[in-house]
């Protein structure tokens, strides 16, 4: 039995979604299927998920939602009645707008466009329709409830029919509607995949792969024929977004493989990614990926070395604000910290306070200018020069290095560089290791 999702792109248009039919009912393996919502049709299209997200907050300023969930409702209906189904979706948009008027939540609103995705690809496939919220399971804290979510998606082992299942979201035990982050679909795709052991998790989307760079830095990058779970978790963390960095967890134990497939391009062979990969197939470096707009917090205190507690102490403050940092370099009297993304001007200045209080440092500085790029690649283990490789080509590039970071995994190494030099720096990387 094969899980197989579909992103928001195939099943944006009439045509794609034929397409995902055809993909379907080629192999009879695919008895699982998870949809997303329909993305956009055309580059300055809006995202049915976006669209939702906006008649949340129209319902927040006018008491109803108005055009935002209008436009869903046409959207789905001009696709229903393009693949000839006999579905009201005015009746089901009539529901959500009841539900939403009385006080349901941005989540379950942000859900529904998941939800009638599987309504009509269910009909189309005639396959059976099993709501998410029936099978994904959240605890009263919001956490996911693995146990008993593998309960009751195992069950789906026993279908003597096909199945789709909206992606995105789960129910809470107040029976209310909990989504994951953006891009959620892959992981529930994961979590069924993993519930049913799956052969294979198949993630059907709208590129040929997995590139060994983002394609909008790079000119037609290399696609990688086959990368690890954790590669793949390090370059998806680092932005690479053709797969959500949460779909590992759920199938890491049992070790399913995951293909990444084109649904516009299906006999392109895409990319496999597997729990370990074969040392023979292993480039010292996979992948590049990056992120602009980070955060470094930068403490200098004389003799910070011998105080002790003192780096204790800089990151109970963080956790009391609930913000998590990716690295922290030191000096003997100097410590960085890097926070993901841009704090909000509050949070950033609540921190500095709080560092203050708590350490009373010589000096603190914030700057929100750095861009971290992740080089990574399980080769790089135990093999010289990889470092000396990636400075020289930043060096040929006239590019400052403002951090560096290797774990003792050795398979991922971290610069981080202005935000300005981020192009060029990914390019020169790139040209230096593919
Ligand atoms: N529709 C949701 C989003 O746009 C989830 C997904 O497509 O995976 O983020």
């Amino acid at each position: 039995m094969k899980v197989c999702k579909f992103g928001g792109t195939s099943m944006a248009t009439a045509e794609s979604v034929l397409a995902v039919k055809k993909i379907i009912e080629s192999d009879s393996a695919r008895k699982l299927v998870v949809v997303s919502a329909p993305g956009k049709r055309f580059k300055t299209d809006d995202k049915i998920t976006d669209l939702l997200y906006a008649a949340y907050e129209e319902k927040l300023k006018y008491g109803v939602p108005g055009a935002a969930l209008e436009e869903v409702c046409i959207r789905f209906e001009v696709l229903a009645a393009a693949l000839n189904l006999d579905i009201d979706i005015r009746e089901y948009i009539e529901e959500i707008e009841t539900n939403l008027i009385e006080s349901k939540t941005p989540d379950y609103i942000a859900s529904r466009g998941e939800y009638l995705s599987a309504v009509v690809m269910a009909a189309l496939l005639n396959y059976k329709f099993i709501d998410a919220g029936d099978i994904i399971k959240f605890r009263y804290d919001g956490s996911f409830d693995a146990e008993l979510t593998r309960d009751l998606v195992s069950q789906l082992k026993n279908l003597d029919t096909g199945a789709v299942i909206p992606g995105f979201y789960g129910r809470m035990p107040d029976k209310s509607i909990k989504t994951f982050t953006r891009g959620g679909s892959d992981v529930t795709g994961a979590i069924i995949a993993g519930g049913v052991d799956s052969s294979l998790y198949e993630n059907w989307t709208d590129v040929n792969g997995f590139m060994a760079c983002d394609p909008n830095i790079v000119d037609n990058p290399k696609l990688i024929e086959t990368i690890s779970y954790q590669e793949l978790r390090e370059l998806s963390y680092m932005g690479a977004n053709v797969l959500h960095p949460d779909s590992i967890f759920p199938i890491y134990s049992v070790g399913i493989p995951i293909v990444i497939k084109n649904t516009f391009n299906p006999m392109a062979q895409g990319t496999k990614i597997l729990k370990n990969v074969e040392e023979f197939l292993r480039p010292v470096v996979t992948g590049i990926a990056g992120k602009k707009n980070n955060t470094v917090l930068t403490l200098t205190k004389s003799m910070m070395n011998s105080e002790l507690g003192f780096g204790r102490k800089v990151l109970s403050v963080l956790e009391r604000n609930g913000v998590s940092f990716e690295h922290i370099p030191t000096g003997i009297d100097a410590m960085s910290i890097v926070i993901a993304g841009v704090l909000q001007d509050e949070l950033a200045n609540k921190l500095i306070q709080d560092i203050k209080g708590a350490v009373n440092p010589d000096t603190l500085d914030i700057s929100t200018s750095l861009a971290l790029i992740a080089i990574v690649g399980h080769g790089m283990a135990n093999r010289k020069g990889t470092a000396a490789k990636i400075c020289n080509a930043l060096f040929s590039a006239d590019i400052n290095i403002r951090m560096i970071d290797q774990g003792s995994s050795e398979m991922n190494v971290i610069v981080g560089v202005e935000d300005s030099d981020y192009i060029k720096a990914i390019n020169a990387l790139y040209k230096a290791f593919f």
